[in-house]
């Protein structure tokens, strides 16, 4: 086992590096995210090529997706920074992703299928929540209509901000949560049954649920004065510093990300211990 994996570390690793270069010089991703990923993509794959495939669709399909629309996008003023996606993003998103993953070699350790299945679904999950919200947040950030606060349906606010939430980002989130969820059922044929595939689909679409929950209730918002508006970033897109406006100030966007996702693939953990059946 142990010969086992080294060797997936090894070539963790080096495929990590080598997607790590091409992010970087792409500007998709900081220096010190782009060192973050390395460390995240070597540790899924200690779990196995399978898992980190499917870590990789998420990362394919939503770097398709940042770009599709960027300029509207940019008009919107809700594009990606333009030096790419920061450490602590890459840890929000993946560091739930990263303890599944660890909890699923100790299974093999121990030789726990219970254990094993469990920590697999929930890693799926929290994958598929990240790409659910990718999708939510690129795709609905195109939609014509103005989001709704996910809490107060009946109130509008400004695209970009957490808690908003579209019908067609609702219907993107959906579907990026389907298509891990279905590439997960496919490479794991004779452990997912349909009942799991089931789980995973809806455990990935209520991690964005979550995540708006989260992001439009406790989430720290402030104000610029010169533009009279709320956002999330401390220097507005003006250029003008902001002052706090509400939410709680240790809830920012990856802290949002991490906790949905925290919240969510633990539920999905203790329904799999609950309900799994024998093969
Ligand atoms: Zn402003």
């Amino acid at each position: 086992m142990v010969t086992e994996l080294l060797h997936n570390l090894i070539l963790g690793l080096l495929i990590g590096i080598f997607l790590a270069i091409i992010t970087y010089k792409k500007n998709l991703i900081t220096r010190k995210g782009a060192i973050t990923s390395i460390f995240i993509s070597s540790l899924i794959f200690l779990s196995g090529w399978k898992n980190f495939l499917i870590l990789f669709m998420f990362f394919v399909a939503s770097t398709a997706l940042t770009l599709l629309g960027y300029d509207t996008k940019k008009k919107k003023n809700v594009a990606e920074s333009s030096h790419g996606r920061e450490w602590t993003q890459v840890i929000g998103t993946g560091g739930m992703t990263i303890l599944w993953s660890l909890i699923n070699i100790y299974s093999l350790y121990i030789r726990s299928h219970t254990l094993y299945l469990a920590s697999l679904l929930s890693l799926i999950t929290s994958i598929a929540i990240s790409n659910a919200d990718t999708w939510a947040a690129e795709i609905g950030t195109l939609s014509n209509q103005k989001p709704r606060l996910i809490y107060k349906p009946w109130k509008t606010i400004d695209t970009g901000l957490s808690g908003g939430v579209t019908l067609l980002g609702e219907i993107a989130s959906f579907g990026g949560s389907l298509f891990i969820s279905i590439i997960s059922y496919f490479l794991y044929l004779n452990i997912i049954i349909p009942e799991y595939l089931l789980i995973l689909v809806l455990g990935g679409w209520s991690g964005e649920i979550t995540d708006s929950l989260i992001g439009g209730l406790l989430q720290v918002k402030y104000y610029c004065k010169k533009c009279n508006k709320i956002t999330e970033k401390e220097i507005h897109s003006c250029g003008m510093p902001t002052s706090y406006y509400r939410g709680l100030k240790w809830i920012k966007n990856e802290t949002t990300n991490f906790l949905s996702s925290l919240m969510i693939s633990t539920i999905i953990f203790f329904i799999t211990l609950l309900i799994q059946k024998p093969i």
